[in-house]
Protein backbone atom coordinates (compact mmCIF):
# COMPACT_ATOMS: atom_id res chain seq x y z
CA UNK A 1 0.00 0.00 0.00
CA UNK A 2 1.16 3.32 -1.00
CA UNK A 3 1.04 6.52 1.34
CA UNK A 4 0.82 9.93 -0.09
CA UNK A 5 1.69 12.43 2.75
CA UNK A 6 2.28 16.30 1.83
CA UNK A 7 4.16 18.74 3.57
CA UNK A 8 4.22 22.04 3.61
CA UNK A 9 7.69 24.21 4.16
CA UNK A 10 6.07 27.18 6.80
CA UNK A 11 7.68 30.02 9.27
CA UNK A 12 9.29 27.77 12.05
CA UNK A 13 6.27 27.70 14.86
CA UNK A 14 8.72 29.44 17.21
CA UNK A 15 9.47 32.54 15.06
CA UNK A 16 7.79 35.82 15.71
CA UNK A 17 6.40 37.00 12.86
CA UNK A 18 6.38 40.06 11.66
CA UNK A 19 3.71 41.96 9.19
CA UNK A 20 6.00 43.60 6.11
CA UNK A 21 5.33 47.67 6.41
CA UNK A 22 3.84 47.76 3.33
CA UNK A 23 0.92 45.37 5.12
CA UNK A 24 1.18 43.05 1.67
CA UNK A 25 2.09 39.53 4.09
CA UNK A 26 4.79 38.60 5.89
CA UNK A 27 7.57 38.74 6.44
CA UNK A 28 9.60 36.01 5.55
CA UNK A 29 13.29 37.03 4.53
CA UNK A 30 15.78 35.67 7.04
CA UNK A 31 13.28 34.19 9.03
CA UNK A 32 13.84 30.15 10.09
CA UNK A 33 11.41 28.06 7.96
CA UNK A 34 10.62 24.29 8.91
CA UNK A 35 8.01 21.46 7.78
CA UNK A 36 4.52 22.29 9.07
CA UNK A 37 4.30 20.70 12.59
CA UNK A 38 0.81 18.98 11.29
CA UNK A 39 2.49 17.37 8.37
CA UNK A 40 5.96 16.04 10.73
CA UNK A 41 3.12 14.36 12.68
CA UNK A 42 1.20 13.20 9.06
CA UNK A 43 4.72 11.68 7.70
CA UNK A 44 5.50 10.20 11.20
CA UNK A 45 1.85 8.60 11.19
CA UNK A 46 2.87 7.13 7.24
CA UNK A 47 5.83 5.82 8.76
CA UNK A 48 4.62 4.06 11.98
CA UNK A 49 1.93 2.41 9.09
CA UNK A 50 4.90 1.07 7.31
CA UNK A 51 6.68 -0.15 10.34
CA UNK A 52 3.60 -2.16 11.17
CA UNK A 53 4.29 -3.60 7.81
CA UNK A 54 0.61 -1.86 7.02
CA UNK A 55 2.44 0.44 4.15
CA UNK A 56 4.88 -0.29 1.88
CA UNK A 57 5.63 2.90 0.33
CA UNK A 58 6.03 6.61 1.16
CA UNK A 59 6.08 9.46 -0.80
CA UNK A 60 6.35 12.93 0.28
CA UNK A 61 5.33 16.26 -1.84
CA UNK A 62 5.96 19.44 -0.94
CA UNK A 63 4.87 22.61 -3.77
CA UNK A 64 6.64 25.65 -3.65
CA UNK A 65 10.24 26.59 -4.44
CA UNK A 66 13.60 24.90 -4.60
CA UNK A 67 13.60 25.51 -1.05
CA UNK A 68 11.02 22.83 -0.11
CA UNK A 69 13.96 20.35 -0.96
CA UNK A 70 15.00 20.98 2.67
CA UNK A 71 11.59 19.82 3.56
CA UNK A 72 11.68 16.83 2.07
CA UNK A 73 15.10 15.49 2.86
CA UNK A 74 13.40 16.52 6.12
CA UNK A 75 10.17 13.69 5.34
CA UNK A 76 12.52 11.96 4.03
CA UNK A 77 14.90 11.36 7.31
CA UNK A 78 12.16 10.45 9.20
CA UNK A 79 11.21 7.59 7.32
CA UNK A 80 9.44 8.82 3.64
CA UNK A 81 11.17 6.92 0.66
CA UNK A 82 11.09 9.10 -1.73
CA UNK A 83 10.26 12.55 -2.55
CA UNK A 84 8.30 14.96 -4.77
CA UNK A 85 8.88 18.48 -5.60
CA UNK A 86 6.00 20.53 -7.69
CA UNK A 87 8.26 23.70 -8.26
CA UNK A 88 7.04 26.78 -8.85
CA UNK A 89 7.61 30.79 -7.58
CA UNK A 90 3.83 31.48 -7.52
CA UNK A 91 2.32 32.20 -4.64
CA UNK A 92 0.01 28.72 -3.60
CA UNK A 93 -3.25 29.05 -2.59
CA UNK A 94 -5.36 25.93 -1.27
CA UNK A 95 -7.10 24.96 -4.36
CA UNK A 96 -4.26 25.53 -6.35
CA UNK A 97 -2.07 22.85 -3.86
CA UNK A 98 -5.41 20.45 -3.98
CA UNK A 99 -5.38 20.44 -7.45
CA UNK A 100 -1.42 19.21 -7.91
CA UNK A 101 -2.14 17.01 -5.01
CA UNK A 102 -4.78 15.49 -7.28
CA UNK A 103 -3.08 15.06 -10.32
CA UNK A 104 -0.49 13.25 -8.47
CA UNK A 105 -2.91 11.18 -7.19
CA UNK A 106 -4.25 10.32 -10.02
CA UNK A 107 -0.36 9.65 -11.30
CA UNK A 108 0.65 7.43 -8.22
CA UNK A 109 -2.87 5.88 -6.93
CA UNK A 110 -1.51 5.79 -3.75
CA UNK A 111 -4.38 3.91 -1.23
CA UNK A 112 -4.34 6.79 1.10
CA UNK A 113 -3.06 10.05 1.35
CA UNK A 114 -2.57 12.19 4.98
CA UNK A 115 -1.75 15.94 4.88
CA UNK A 116 -1.87 18.01 7.95
CA UNK A 117 -4.72 19.63 9.30
CA UNK A 118 -3.66 22.96 8.39
CA UNK A 119 -1.00 24.82 7.54
CA UNK A 120 0.46 27.47 10.58
CA UNK A 121 1.25 29.89 8.39
CA UNK A 122 -2.02 30.51 6.84
CA UNK A 123 -4.33 28.24 8.86
CA UNK A 124 -6.32 27.66 5.90
CA UNK A 125 -7.56 24.13 6.69
CA UNK A 126 -8.82 24.04 3.35
CA UNK A 127 -6.32 21.50 1.08
CA UNK A 128 -7.44 18.29 2.26
CA UNK A 129 -11.09 18.32 2.25
CA UNK A 130 -10.29 20.11 -1.34
CA UNK A 131 -7.95 17.65 -2.50
CA UNK A 132 -10.77 14.82 -1.08
CA UNK A 133 -13.86 16.61 -3.58
CA UNK A 134 -11.94 17.40 -6.62
CA UNK A 135 -9.88 13.55 -6.38
CA UNK A 136 -13.82 12.26 -5.18
CA UNK A 137 -12.53 10.04 -2.22
CA UNK A 138 -13.26 9.83 1.45
CA UNK A 139 -12.14 12.08 3.44
CA UNK A 140 -11.70 12.15 7.48
CA UNK A 141 -9.78 15.43 9.11
CA UNK A 142 -8.68 16.17 11.85
CA UNK A 143 -7.25 12.40 12.60
CA UNK A 144 -6.09 11.27 16.98
CA UNK A 145 -6.24 7.53 15.89
CA UNK A 146 -5.73 5.89 12.60
CA UNK A 147 -6.06 2.07 11.96
CA UNK A 148 -5.92 0.26 8.99
CA UNK A 149 -7.58 -3.38 8.89
CA UNK A 150 -8.43 -4.55 4.56
CA UNK A 151 -9.41 -2.05 2.26
CA UNK A 152 -10.62 0.12 5.50
CA UNK A 153 -9.35 2.84 8.05
CA UNK A 154 -10.95 3.48 11.12
CA UNK A 155 -10.29 7.16 11.84
CA UNK A 156 -10.75 8.89 15.44
CA UNK A 157 -11.75 12.02 14.94
CA UNK A 158 -11.46 14.48 17.82
CA UNK A 159 -14.82 16.57 17.97
CA UNK A 160 -16.93 19.00 19.78
CA UNK A 161 -18.64 16.38 22.09
CA UNK A 162 -16.15 14.15 22.87
CA UNK A 163 -14.62 11.54 19.95
CA UNK A 164 -16.31 10.57 16.63
CA UNK A 165 -14.96 7.69 15.10
CA UNK A 166 -15.40 6.51 11.33
CA UNK A 167 -14.55 3.98 8.94
CA UNK A 168 -13.58 4.90 5.36
CA UNK A 169 -13.42 2.79 2.55
CA UNK A 170 -9.48 3.19 0.87
CA UNK A 171 -8.54 4.65 -0.71
CA UNK A 172 -9.03 7.97 1.11
CA UNK A 173 -7.93 11.38 3.00
CA UNK A 174 -6.98 12.13 6.10
CA UNK A 175 -5.41 15.16 7.81
CA UNK A 176 -3.53 14.88 10.87
CA UNK A 177 -4.26 16.47 14.15
CA UNK A 178 -2.09 17.07 17.13
CA UNK A 179 -2.89 14.13 18.91
CA UNK A 180 -2.76 11.69 16.66
CA UNK A 181 1.46 10.85 17.33
CA UNK A 182 4.20 12.25 18.70
CA UNK A 183 6.84 12.69 15.59
CA UNK A 184 10.18 10.93 16.37
CA UNK A 185 13.77 13.33 16.03
CA UNK A 186 15.32 13.01 13.10
CA UNK A 187 18.72 11.44 13.64
CA UNK A 188 21.99 12.05 11.87
CA UNK A 189 22.43 8.41 10.17
CA UNK A 190 18.44 9.23 9.46
CA UNK A 191 19.49 12.74 7.69
CA UNK A 192 22.59 11.40 5.63
CA UNK A 193 20.57 8.08 4.49
CA UNK A 194 17.67 10.71 3.29
CA UNK A 195 20.64 12.72 0.96
CA UNK A 196 20.77 9.50 -1.03
CA UNK A 197 17.09 8.94 -1.45
CA UNK A 198 14.96 9.88 -4.73
CA UNK A 199 13.73 13.20 -5.37
CA UNK A 200 12.03 14.41 -8.35
CA UNK A 201 11.11 17.46 -9.32
CA UNK A 202 8.13 18.58 -11.40
CA UNK A 203 6.13 21.49 -12.52
CA UNK A 204 2.69 23.06 -12.27
CA UNK A 205 2.75 22.80 -16.25
CA UNK A 206 3.63 19.42 -16.38
CA UNK A 207 0.56 18.18 -14.29
CA UNK A 208 -1.39 20.38 -16.30
CA UNK A 209 -2.39 22.56 -13.24
CA UNK A 210 -2.98 26.57 -13.45
CA UNK A 211 -1.70 27.75 -10.49
CA UNK A 212 -2.71 31.25 -10.43
CA UNK A 213 -3.73 32.94 -7.26
CA UNK A 214 -7.76 32.63 -7.47
CA UNK A 215 -7.98 35.15 -4.21
CA UNK A 216 -6.61 38.84 -3.83
CA UNK A 217 -5.27 39.94 -0.01
CA UNK A 218 -6.18 43.44 0.19
CA UNK A 219 -4.55 43.88 3.25
CA UNK A 220 -2.30 42.06 6.08
CA UNK A 221 -2.32 43.86 9.19
CA UNK A 222 -0.71 43.37 12.89
CA UNK A 223 -3.28 42.04 15.58
CA UNK A 224 -4.26 45.22 18.15
CA UNK A 225 -1.58 45.41 21.16
CA UNK A 226 -2.78 43.93 24.34
CA UNK A 227 -2.92 46.40 26.83
CA UNK A 228 -0.92 45.26 30.71
CA UNK A 229 -2.46 42.78 33.06
CA UNK A 230 -3.37 43.69 36.80
CA UNK A 231 -3.02 41.61 39.53
CA UNK A 232 -6.07 41.53 42.11
CA UNK A 233 -5.87 40.75 45.81
CA UNK A 234 -8.65 38.12 45.87
CA UNK A 235 -11.36 36.13 44.01
CA UNK A 236 -14.14 38.65 45.42
CA UNK A 237 -12.34 41.49 43.55
CA UNK A 238 -11.70 39.63 40.06
CA UNK A 239 -15.25 39.31 40.29
CA UNK A 240 -16.12 42.54 41.14
CA UNK A 241 -14.06 43.60 38.68
CA UNK A 242 -15.39 41.04 35.72
CA UNK A 243 -18.92 42.20 36.36
CA UNK A 244 -18.67 46.01 36.46
CA UNK A 245 -15.53 46.73 34.77
CA UNK A 246 -15.01 44.39 31.96
CA UNK A 247 -19.08 43.76 32.12
CA UNK A 248 -18.31 40.10 31.29
CA UNK A 249 -20.23 38.02 34.01
P1 LIG B 1 -3.99 24.55 4.58
O1 LIG B 1 -5.26 24.12 3.92
O2 LIG B 1 -3.26 25.61 3.80
O3 LIG B 1 -4.20 24.94 6.03
O4 LIG B 1 -3.00 23.28 4.57
C1 LIG B 1 -3.41 22.00 5.02
C2 LIG B 1 -2.39 20.96 4.64
O5 LIG B 1 -2.26 20.91 3.22
C3 LIG B 1 -0.97 21.20 5.15
O6 LIG B 1 -0.80 20.73 6.47
C4 LIG B 1 -0.16 20.38 4.14
O7 LIG B 1 -0.19 19.00 4.46
C5 LIG B 1 -0.94 20.58 2.84
N1 LIG B 1 -0.34 21.70 2.08
C6 LIG B 1 -0.78 22.98 2.00
N2 LIG B 1 0.04 23.72 1.21
C7 LIG B 1 1.04 22.88 0.80
C8 LIG B 1 2.20 23.02 -0.02
N3 LIG B 1 2.54 24.18 -0.59
N4 LIG B 1 2.98 21.92 -0.21
C9 LIG B 1 2.68 20.74 0.35
N5 LIG B 1 1.59 20.54 1.12
C10 LIG B 1 0.79 21.59 1.36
Amino acid sequence: MKILVSVKRVVDYNVKVRVKSDGTGVDIANVKMSMNPFDEIAVEEAVRLKEKGVATEIIAVSCGDAKCQETLRTAMAIGADRGILVETAEELQPLAVAKLLKALVDKEQPSLVILGKQAIDDDNNQTGQMLAALADLPQATFASKVEVAGDKVSVTREVDGGLETLSLSLPAVITSDLRLNEPRYVTLPNIMKAKKKQLDTVKPEDLGVDVKPRLKTLKVAEPPKRGAGIKVPDVATLVDKLKNEAKVI
